[in-house]
């Protein structure tokens, strides 16, 4: 579907998002879960896209939710894989060969869960580019927003933000789940950056695209 002129939201599986940015380079902001390679490329299809066809491949961060078909999609494109420097440890092989698992599981025991069940069948891959805030990517820009995990980021695209898991989306946005957050304080700065921005929609890695985001975040940040 597509949610903004260029942008589709990929619906390959409820439990994570997955979005397409027309480009050119086309490109995919977080792949969903190990598991979900036959219904991403449905999803795919059904955006007039072939798999073959991804040119990019930007990870909002570690987690298997949003890295569980980064491997198959760069062996069946040749797309290039970009995450943030602080989040390549923790998730990749890269040209001095780290390896899923080399680095305990950033934060949280929910998020070693996570990773020795279903990050089991999560398969290392190469991480063509490393990005560091402000960096930008043909019109894409890099923004570091660590608290989720440390390598945590969000892209802009003009006025829309893909969030990644800085906050949960749908009706209410929320932080994302304590327990799944490895640091507070490094999410507080982030939310903080986050309210100061203009942001006409937001598009959070889990759940619903929000409008008028950053009066949200602020809201969040009362409480928080
Ligand atoms: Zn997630």
């Amino acid at each position: 579907m597509e949610v903004w002129p260029g942008i589709h939201s990929i619906e390959a599986s409820p439990a994570s998002n997955v979005y397409l940015v027309m480009g050119p380079p086309l490109t995919l902001i977080d792949t969903c879960l190990p598991g979900t390679l036959g219904s991403l490329t449905r999803a795919l299809d059904a955006a007039g896209v072939q798999v073959k066809d991804l040119q990019r491949i930007v990870l909002t961060h570690c987690d298997v939710d949003h890295v569980g078909n980064a491997r198959a999609l760069q062996r069946l494109s040749g797309a290039e894989i970009c995450a943030h420097a602080d989040a390549i440890p923790y998730l990749a092989r890269d040209a001095h060969a780290h390896t899923l698992g080399d680095l305990p599981s950033p934060g949280p025991l929910m998020r070693s869960l996570m990773r020795a069940t279903v990050g089991r069948r999560t398969n290392t891959f190469t991480v063509d580019r490393v990005l560091h805030d402000g960096d930008t990517l043909d019109g894409l820009t890099v923004l570091h927003l660590p608290g989720h995990t440390a390598g945590h980021i969000g892209v802009q695209a003009g006025r829309v933000l893909f969030a990644g898991d800085a906050v949960f989306g749908g009706r209410k946005l929320r932080p994302s789940p304590g327990f799944l957050t490895q640091d507070r304080a490094a999410e507080r700065h982030t939310l903080e950056r986050m309210a100061a921005m203009r942001i006409d929609l937001l598009l959070p890695g889990h759940l619903t695209p929000v409008n008028d985001a950053a009066r949200h975040v602020a809201k969040i940040l009362e409480t928080y």
